[in-house]
C-alpha cells in the first residue's frame, strides 16, 4: 500500500509557516496533516493582516491548493499540547514540524499598564479581525488623544483602524463590531512613539504611505526632531533613504497647495513621537482609567547599526485616554517535550532542526521570532522542509517503520471528545462568512464564536 509507506509529517499551526511548510513537503512522497488549535485555517493572514489589506490575503489561495491536495490534509479545533501532545503526534508520526506562531505578548513592564484603556495591539488586532478570544474587548474608544508605543508595520496598522473614515473600513472584512465601535470613536489624535529616532523607524514605506495618504487626516510632527536628518539622507542604503525622505516631506517639508488643502481639511491627525520611553501610565483621578503617559526622554549614541537610545533624565506627560503597546508578540512553549529558549522566546533550532530532539522541527515565528512578513515566513518554512526531506534522505531522520498517522489522532482525539474540524468543514465557515458579508457589502463577515463555527462546520 502506496500511502502506509510513505513517510508521514505532521505540523502544528496552520498558519503561513504551516501551509508553506507543507507545500514544499506534498511535493514528494509524504503525507502531511496540519493541526490547528482553532476551527478555521490560515493564522494571522486571517486574524492579523490588516482589513485594508485584502490583496496580502491572496495567500490564502495558495494554502488552499495546499490543503486540497491529495497528500495533505488539515485538522482543525485541535489544540496540540492539550488535546493531544507532542509526544503522541511523534508515536503517530515520522516527524513532527512546530509552526504555532507567536500567540504571547511583550509586556512593557510599567506601572499602570493594567489600568482600564490600555491595551496591547495583539487584543486590539484580535478584536477588530474577529479572535474569539477577543471578542469581548470592548475598547473605550471615548478620548480625543490615543498613543500608541512603537513603530513597526502593527503600531502603523493601529494607527490606521483608528483614523481612517469609516466609509473606507465598511468595504473590508473588518468585523462588524469593531466597524460599530470605530464609527462612535472620540479618538482624533494618534501618537505612536518610538524610544529611537527618525532613522530607525521599524516600518516599511508601504505602510508609512499609507499614513501619509490617509483621507482626512494630517500629519503632527515636532519639527526638532528631524535636525540634522536631512543631511545624513545622501549616506543611507536605498530603502531607509526612501522611508526617511517620506518620512521628512511629511514632517517638516512645506506642503504643496492641494496637500495643504487637505491638511486644512482633515478633522484627525497622527504624527511619530521620537527618543521617548514608557516610564508609567497615568491614572484618572479615580485611579481606574489611564488618562496619560509619562515618558523617559532619550538621546542617541553610537551610529549605524550600533545606535542606542540612553535616557537623557528628562521626563515628559502626554495627555491620553487610549494607551496601546505594539512592542511584540512573543511565542510561547505549548509542550513540555518541546525545549524552548525562554530568553529568546524561540524553539531553539539549528535550521530548522530542533536541538537535541531527533524528529522535532519548527518554522515561522515560532522559529526565528516574531518578526518579518509573510514572504520571509515562507522562506524560512521552506528552508526547515528542505532540511527535513535531506534528514530522510541521508536517513537520519528514520522513515522505515510504519506509522498510524492521523488514524492513531483521530482514535486518541475521538477517546477525549475533541472533533475536529476538516478543510471541507471550514469551506462550509468560509461560504456561510462570505454570504453574510454580501448582504452588508462586505468581503466577509467573520463568526467571532467558536462554537458557532462548529455548528456551522457539522450542519
Ligand atoms: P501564525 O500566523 O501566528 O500561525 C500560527 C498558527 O498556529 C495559528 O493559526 C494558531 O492558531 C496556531 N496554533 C497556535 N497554538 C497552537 C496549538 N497549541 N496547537 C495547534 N495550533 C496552534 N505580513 C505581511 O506580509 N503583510 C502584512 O500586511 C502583515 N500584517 C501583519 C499584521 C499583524 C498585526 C501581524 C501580527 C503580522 C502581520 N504580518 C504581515 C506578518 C505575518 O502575519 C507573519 O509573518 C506570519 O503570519 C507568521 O506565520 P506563522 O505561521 O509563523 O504564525
Amino acid at each position: 500500500d502506496q500511502t502506509t509507506s510513505d513517510p508521514k509529517v505532521c505540523i502544528v499551526g496552520g498558519g503561513p509557516a504551516g501551509f508553506y511548510t507543507a507545500q514544499h513537503l506534498v511535493k514528494v512522497n509524504v503525507q502531511v496533516d496540519i493541526y490547528e488549535r482553532l476551527p478555521v485555517p490560515f493564522g494571522l493572514v486571517r486574524f492579523g493582516v490588516a482589513p485594508d489589506h485584502p490583496e496580502v490575503k491572496n495567500v490564502i489561495n495558495t494554502f488552499t491548493q495546499t490543503a486540497q491536495h491529495a497528500r495533505c490534509s488539515f485538522h482543525g479545533n485541535v489544540r496540540v499540547g492539550k488535546d493531544v501532545t507532542v509526544e503522541e503526534l511523534q508515536e503517530a508520526y515520522h516527524a513532527v514540524v512546530l509552526s504555532y506562531g507567536a500567540e504571547g505578548n511583550r509586556t512593557m513592564g510599567v506601572p499602570g499598564e493594567d489600568l482600564a484603556g490600555v491595551y496591547s495591539a495583539k487584543d486590539f488586532v484580535g478584536w477588530y479581525n474577529g479572535l474569539p478570544r477577543n471578542r469581548e474587548l470592548r475598547p473605550d474608544l471615548s478620548c480625543e488623544t490615543a498613543v500608541i508605543l512603537g513603530q513597526g508595520n502593527v503600531a502603523l496598522d493601529v494607527a490606521r483602524m483608528l483614523l481612517s473614515p469609516v466609509d473606507i473600513l465598511k468595504k473590508t472584512d473588518i468585523t462588524q463590531h469593531a466597524l460599530d465601535a470605530l464609527a462612535e470613536s472620540s479618538v482624533r489624535r494618534v501618537l505612536i512613539v518610538g524610544r529611537r529616532g527618525p532613522l530607525q523607524v521599524a516600518c516599511t514605506i508601504k505602510e508609512l504611505r499609507e499614513m501619509v495618504n490617509l483621507p482626512g487626516t494630517r500629519p503632527e510632527m515636532e519639527a526638532s526632531e528631524f535636525e540634522g536628518i536631512a543631511e545624513t539622507l545622501k549616506s543611507l542604503a536605498r530603502p531607509r533613504k526612501r522611508l526617511t525622505e517620506l518620512l521628512l516631506k511629511a514632517a517638516i517639508e512645506t506642503p504643496g497647495e492641494e496637500e495643504l488643502e487637505k491638511r486644512n481639511r482633515a478633522e484627525r491627525a497622527w504624527g511619530f513621537r521620537f527618543l521617548r520611553r514608557p516610564l508609567e501610565v497615568l491614572p484618572s483621578t479615580d485611579l481606574i482609567r489611564a488618562a496619560g503617559i509619562r515618558l523617559a526622554v532619550n538621546r542617541l549614541e553610537g551610529d549605524g547599526e550600533g545606535v542606542r537610545a540612553v535616557a537623557t533624565g528628562e521626563v515628559e506627560d502626554v495627555e491620553c485616554g487610549l494607551v496601546i503597546s505594539s512592542i511584540g508578540y512573543k511565542s510561547l512553549p505549548i509542550d513540555p517535550a518541546v525545549p524552548f529558549d525562554t530568553r529568546k522566546a524561540i524553539i531553539p533550532n539549528t535550521m530548522g532542526r530542533v536541538q537535541q530532539t531527533a524528529g522535532l522541527y519548527c518554522s515561522g515565528w515560532v522559529k526565528r521570532g516574531p518578526t518579518g512578513v509573510i514572504a520571509t515566513t515562507m522562506n524560512d518554512s521552506f528552508d526547515t522542509a528542505r532540511t527535513l526531506l535531506q534528514d530522510i534522505g541521508k536517513g537520519t531522520l528514520d522513515v522505515s517503520t510504519v506509522k498510524p498517522g492521523s488514524q492513531g489522532v483521530s482514535a486518541l482525539l475521538e477517546k477525549r471528545g475533541v472533533k475536529p474540524v476538516s478543510f471541507s468543514d471550514w469551506e462550509k465557515i468560509d461560504s456561510e462568512e462570505t454570504r453574510r458579508g454580501e448582504t452588508r457589502g462586505k468581503p466577509r463577515e467573520k463568526m467571532l464564536d467558536v462554537g458557532e463555527m462548529l455548528q456551522v462546520a457539522r450542519a
